[in-house]
């Protein structure tokens, strides 16, 4: 079995959408089609919910009417039988219904759980019109709701063992299904009410499935030929690498690659199921596979960056290092349930830096009973992945050469052999990726 999961512009047309019929059609044996929604759909109805939870339902309904007129005619350019157009229009109708049923006041204070509703319908319209698709160029598939076998435990978590069960008895109940299509992005939370797993999660869903049934490879089509060397909205002339272990695919997802969301490579990395990268609007590029093999050592591999970074440094009071010190600060971060990122130490002070500020106000304030607190915002980590391992020479000297016109507030160097991270402020962040763009890949 493989998984094949296709982006929001891979479905994001009629014209994309017929494309990625013809892939699935294409590749040969049992597959699950995992689809993201429409591109676009998932922002416009969190446009939706925002208005919604503003007690703005005139804008909520005319947001709405927009998108109706958008489905339509994508379903004028997608279907040549007027029987299928009909059906999908009603579907669609009896959707875009259900979401106005709750753009009114009774709604507001729900707003959390009902946006999770809301933004769900994304991936069930794309999922429905992508059958019918199939329905009508009698390519045989089996729809099937994420809903029933996608789930995350009360932490958040994806509950492993259930998705492993539930989606096992479905295959096995199905022995003529070839074609399973089913929705990325949505799950059920422990308590059986409509959730996701975050944005961009469509990949998550494609790597939780695959390592539930073991497939033979899972298959990431979106709209650029694989993960390149750098991120190629800020810098120009990146490349498309042609293999990447797990661990340098897992930090690049982690700190910032697009392309991945930040923790599907793990299920496949620990079930040692090969990730392929590949390039919807050009299936003959190679891509790129993430995988066990034994990629050439490279100094550095590839560079990516995270923004929305919070750095804080505690200073102890008693101007020394104390036993326990660190242990003290950690546990602050693990009562509010936030993780650190980078750390770095020097005699009498602590840096370290979290992503998720949600807590901060609670979190300096426990700190200050342990020494004082300086927080800096507004900052982006810098993750280069590579080899720096002492077998490799030269590979630092060329980052830091690089940057000699940015201000770097802190380095975490050797906490692992595949990642160097460095924290710079957000505004530096384009103009350092350019930076060690030149200098370092022109050095290896
Ligand atoms: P999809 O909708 O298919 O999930 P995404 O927009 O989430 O696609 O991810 C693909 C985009 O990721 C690319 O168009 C590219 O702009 C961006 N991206 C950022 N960093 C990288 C990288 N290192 N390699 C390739 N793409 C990257
Ligand atoms: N549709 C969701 C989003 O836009 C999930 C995804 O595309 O992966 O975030
Ligand atoms: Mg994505």
């Amino acid at each position: 079995m493989k998984i094949l999961k296709f982006g929001g512009t891979s479905v994001g047309s009629p014209e994309s959408i017929k494309k990625v019929a013809e892939i699935v059609a294409d590749i040969e044996g049992e597959k699950i089609v995992v689809l993201s929604a429409m591109s676009q759909t998932t922002n416009v109805l969190h446009q939706i919910t925002d208005a919604i939870g503003a007690s703005n339902f005139v804008e909520a309904n005319s947001i709405l009417d927009m998108m109706v007129d958008r489905y339509k005619t994508v379903i004028e350019g997608l279907y040549s039988t007027d029987n299928i157009k009909k059906t999908a229009n009603a579907f669609i109708e009896e959707r875009f219904d259900f979401i106005k049923s709750y753009a009114h006041e009774g709604s507001v204070e729900y707003i959390s759980a009902i946006e999770k509703i809301i933004v769900a319908q994304g991936e069930i319209l794309s999922t429905n019109l992508f059958d019918m698709y199939m329905n009508e160029i009698k390519v045989e598939s089996s729809l099937l709701s994420a809903f029933d076998f996608m789930r995350i435990d009360e932490a958040g978590e994806p509950d492993s063992d259930f998705i492993t069960e539930s989606l096992g008895n479905i295959v096995e109940a199905n022995p003529n299904t070839s074609i399973y299509i089913t929705q990325g992005y949505i799950c059920l939370s422990h308590l059986g009410d409509v959730d996701n797993l975050k944005r961009g999660g469509s990949d998550y869903s494609a790597s939780l499935i695959g390592a539930a049934i073991q497939a033979e490879e899972i298959q990431i089509w979106t709209d650029i030929d694989g993960m390149h060397n750098n991120d190629p909205r800020y810098v120009d002339n990146t490349f498309s690498l042609k293999e990447i272990s797990f661990d340098e695919a897992a930090e690049l997802a982690y700190f910032g690659a697009k392309i991945l969301h930040p923790q599907s490579v793990i299920p496949a990395k620990e079930k040692n199921i090969p990730v392929l990268l590949k390039n919807t609007f050009n299936p003959e590029s190679a891509g790129t596979i993430i995988c066990n093999c034994s990629v050439p050592a490279s100094k550095v591999r590839a560079i990516a960056a995270k923004d929305g970074i919070t750095a804080i440094r505690i200073k102890s009071y008693r101007m020394l290092m104390a036993y326990g010190f660190l242990k003290n600060i950690f546990e602050v971060f693990e009562k509010f349930k936030t993780s650190i990122d980078m750390v770095t130490t020097s005699e009498v002070a602590v840096s370290l830096t979290i992503d998720d500020d949600s807590n901060l106000d609670k979190i300096v304030k426990e700190l200050e009973n342990i020494g004082i607190v300086k927080v800096d915002t507004d900052l982006s980590i810098i993750c280069l992945a590579g080899d720096f391992s002492e077998k490799q020479k030269g590979g630092s000297a060329a980052i830091f050469n690089s940057l000699t016109n940015i201000p770097i507030r802190m380095i975490s160097y050797g906490g692992s052999n595949y990642n160097v991270s460095l924290l710079v402020n957000s505004i530096d962040k384009i103009k350092a990726l350019r930076d060690l763009n030149k200098g370092v890949f022109t050095e290896n």
